[in-house]
């Protein structure tokens, strides 16, 4: 016979978090200049981000990315300061 059990909150993290480790969505966001590339699979919502450039990462938005409320070099330093490698860019002129 098979037992169910109630889900406590610890285990509903854990089935989040597998169900996001198992998905490869990759979003894109672009100033125009630089694309900001998050993989939500990847993060493991420290909220640096939102910390660092608060105008561009609002978790309430949608788009919850707006690259275009900061500078490109803004943008590079806070993008490797993510400790999960969630984000990531590319400067759109390199991409041929
Ligand atoms: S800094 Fe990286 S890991 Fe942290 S919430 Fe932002 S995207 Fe996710």
């Amino acid at each position: 016979m098979v037992s169910l059990r109630k889900y406590n909150n610890i285990d509903i993290l854990l089935l989040k978090h597998i169900h996001m480790a198992t998905n490869d969505i990759r979003k894109e966001y672009t100033n125009g200049e630089l694309t900001v590339v998050w993989k939500p699979g990847k993060c493991i919502h420290a909220g640096i981000c939102v910390k660092t450039l608060p105008d561009v990462y609002d978790p309430s938005a949608k788009p919850w990315i707006t690259p275009e409320n900061a500078t490109t070099e803004n943008l590079k330093q806070q993008i490797t300061q993510c400790p999960s490698g969630a984000l990531s860019y590319y400067m759109n002129a390199d991409k041929g």
